[in-house]
């Protein structure tokens, strides 16, 4: 782990998932925590050796990757936690996170490890869109909707961290679904993010850059493609997991972990109500059975 700067007092740390480091007079503003206790100290350790104690944790969003590292950062920091709506309640009570997986119910043990159930940390403060004064520094808080119900970003010295709002090639050609929310908010914050020009864009899960016209297009094409993709196989009419199994076929995936099975799940039902809220599949529910169809 190093700390790379980008400007004269903001810095990422380069990992799994990157962590933000907005520094003011010795006191760190974090944004994110990474994936556990492990991460968590990893940071506190490479800031303090730095003489930099961490102040302020500021949430992207709620997926455990996220804000993992927050319980021991908080136990061990008295860091202030910051996170916008819908997110925090999921960050105070992560239990939801597999809960909403497995669709709404107490979830399976499949899905109560570390990587979609963090411990649980407190929000001190929680965020909405527009500037804010945090550990003594004005940001600003940029609403990036989509690949989580209420993501966001955080702009400073024309570094915007952009969290999980695009993903790397080797990611979208490795898992081909990437996990989105609410398709339509997540086409609308990529189509805002394209026409930005910050001077660095900090993604979590990929390096640094100045130009994100590609990745968000790259990203923006593989929503279209699945739209297009699951449309066309309601020609005929389908349930949700035939719909799934026939996408991931098509795609060469191979689903053989229950876990991947409920991330795409979920993602599969943010597709389908995209194009159901814009009357391009309807609902037939025939026989006790729920089938989406493409519109008449
Ligand atoms: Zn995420």
């Amino acid at each position: 782990m190093e700390l790379e700067y980008v400007s004269e007092d903001v810095a990422y740390i380069p990992g799994a998932v990157n962590i933000g480091v907005i520094i003011d007079e010795g006191r760190a503003t974090l944004v994110d925590t990474g994936l556990d206790r492990d991460s968590g100290r990893k940071i506190r350790k490479l800031l303090e050796e730095r003489g930099i104690e961490v102040a302020a944790i500021i949430n992207t969003h709620s997926h455990a990757d996220h804000f993992g590292g927050n319980d021991y950062l908080v136990r061990n920091t008295g860091a202030t936690v910051y996170a916008p709506s819908v997110e925090s309640g999921i960050i105070q009570n992560p239990i939801l996170e597999p809960v909403y997986l497995f669709h709404g119910a107490a979830p399976i043990k499949n899905l109560r490890n570390k990587f979609v159930l963090a411990k649980p940390s407190p929000v001190h403060h929680v965020l909405t869109p527009g500037e804010t004064t945090i550990n003594g520094r004005t940001i600003e808080i940029v609403p990036l909707p989509g690949h989580s119900l209420n993501q966001v970003g955080v702009l400073v010295d024309d570094v915007l961290f952009c969290a999980d709002t695009v993903f790397s090639e080797r990611v979208i050609d490795k898992y081909r679904v990437p996990v989105v929310q609410d398709v339509g908010s997540h086409r609308d914050t990529l189509k805002a993010l394209k026409e930005t020009g910050h001077g660095l864009y900090v993604p979590s899960h990929t390096k640094p850059t100045d130009d994100i016209t590609g990745l968000v297009e790259r990203n923006l094409e593989t929503v279209e493609t699945i739209l297009a993709d699951v449309l066309r196989l309601l020609d005929e009419p389908k349930s949700t997991s035939e719909v799934q199994s026939e996408l991931c076929s098509s795609y060469g995936l191979d689903l053989d972990v229950v876990q991947q099975y409920y991330l795409i799940h979920t993602t599969l039902m943010a597709y389908l109500g995209c194009l159901y809220e814009e009357n391009s599949v309807e609902i037939r529910l025939e026989g006790n059975s729920l089938r989406w169809a493409k519109a008449r």
